[in-house]
């Protein structure tokens, strides 16, 4: 498991295109696309991924800052105790997951810490460059993923589990990532050259978006902030030899899927059957990706309090709202521009409104939309909301008739609140037949819209 902080599946397709490159076409990686954190910062989306339970489940809270986490069942400790030789790294040890503010651990959580050395160099000012990020000559990223590479080399030929987390140098600032596309793409190759991934599945993620910063008030920003980066990569013999999990996999890639997810897939790597028991609880808050996860999956189900759910919702608009009209008039607008475009004016009517059947919008829920700020993980956890919903976008699914040739069609047209411009949303449906009302043009499109003349 390799982890970097603070990376939103956006900004990963923006800066990190050779590593996106490498994981999608040369390792065949499943990307969660509908990956949703599950809380605020690092600390308590980890533990959900780690042990399956929300930080007070634990149970945890502030008041056990003093007390170290040995005690807690982290999936990492099942790996051990199934004989896995484990490792466990992270980079800036003041920020460390369990550290920061925490009391970290008594005894080393496994086999191969990278936490002494890192206290160590975090020591000794004059090893680091002046952005601390670089010890001489190396990148640090590079060295904690050299550490992760020699010991899968060590452990090659038997089991290990390595849970690394990087956060110095993507914590802070959303463009510091395009720095990281460098050494991760050459790690990804390295071990895949070296056939390190044969008998090896690895976890490329990260546990939120830019949580900083003027990005966070902005619409996308608050999309960002909440569904990170997931990218799982199974060996490609494994892909052929297990049919079933693969589809489920694959049809998982557009589903609500959290960190709980994950917990539930490590265990069933883990104690891996090759089974798909394929009747899921919709209900149950964390489901293994081996199994398909249901299109039906709320927030609610997923444990996802509806702050952080960006999931969008569903309703029908009343005729008396102004966003009524505006949708259908843009819609009849744009079919009218394509026969303009097309030079078919001559040959097809212009088309009018006969009747609206039905305008729905889908947007995301106000709690998202007015999120300022969440303070403190357990006790007096307090989420704030702004007065007023940030500028966002809406879908206005339209359904008319229109006339002449009463052509029945259903489309989805998109309304930006900061321009106030509408587009389109993907393809205009015909949902009546046409017969021969469009022989006279050609082409799908025309073929869909024309009531020749
Ligand atoms: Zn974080």
């Amino acid at each position: 498991m390799i982890g970097v902080d603070s990376v939103s599946r956006l900004n990963h397709v923006r800066n990190m295109p050779t590593t996106r490159d490498y994981l999608l076409r040369h390792l065949d990686a499943i990307e969660l696309q509908g990956y949703n954190k599950v809380a605020d910062n690092t600390f308590v989306n980890i533990v959900p991924m780690t042990t399956g339970r929300l930080v007070e489940e634990l149970p945890w809270n502030e008041q056990k800052s003093g007390e170290p986490f040995d005690p807690y069942n982290f999936i990492w400790k099942n790996f051990s105790s199934s004989g896995y030789f484990t490792l466990y790294a992270e980079d800036d040890p003041r920020l460390g997951i369990f550290n920061y503010i925490k009391r970290g651990f008594r005894v080393p959580p496994a086999d191969h810490y990278y936490r002494p050395f890192a206290l160590a160099l975090e020591g000794d000012n004059s090893v680091w460059t002046s952005d601390h990020h670089c010890v001489g000559d190396r990148f640090e990223t590079d060295m904690i993923l050299n550490y992760t590479k020699d010991l899968m080399k060590l452990y090659h030929r038997v089991p290990y589990f390595g849970f690394n987390f990087l956060s110095r140098l993507t914590h802070d600032s959303i463009s510091n990532t395009a720095s990281a596309d460098t050494p991760y793409s050459n790690m990804f190759r390295d071990i895949d050259n070296q056939g390190l991934l044969n008998n090896t599945v690895l976890i490329f993620f990260s546990d939120h978006g830019m949580r900083f910063g003027e990005i966070r008030e902005t619409y996308i920003g608050k999309l960002e902030e909440r569904l990170p980066m997931m990218f799982l990569v199974f060996p490609k013999w494994f892909y052929k030899k297990y049919p079933q999990i693969t589809q489920n996999l694959k049809i998982n890639r557009n589903r609500l899927t959290t960190p709980f997810d994950i917990y539930e897939t490590l265990k069933d790597i883990l104690y891996f059957t090759g089974d798909v028991k394929g009747d899921v609880d919709v209900e149950q808050r964390g489901i293994s990706l081996f199994e398909e996860i249901p299109v039906s999956r709320s927030c609610d189900h997923a444990g996802i309090l509806p702050h952080w759910c960006t999931c969008m919702s569903q309703q029908e608009l009343s005729n008396n709202d102004q966003f009524y009209n505006m949708s259908v008039n843009y819609l009849i607008t744009y079919i009218n521009q394509q026969f303009v475009l097309n030079n078919v004016t001559d040959m097809c009517w212009p088309l009018k409104l006969g009747r609206t059947k039905s305008v729905h919008v889908i947007q995301n829920n106000d709690k998202l939309l007015k999120y300022k700020q969440s303070l403190n993980d357990v006790i007096n956890r307090t989420v704030s909301f702004n007065a007023k919903r940030v500028l966002s976008t809406y879908i206005f699914q339209v359904a008319v008739s229109l006339m002449p040739g009463s052509g029945e069609f259903e489309a989805s047209v998109r309304y930006d609140e900061t321009t106030g411009n509408f587009t389109m949303a993907g393809d205009i449906s015909r949902i009546n037949k046409y017969g021969h009302d469009s022989d006279c043009v050609h082409g799908s499109l025309l073929h869909k819209l024309c009531f020749c003349k």
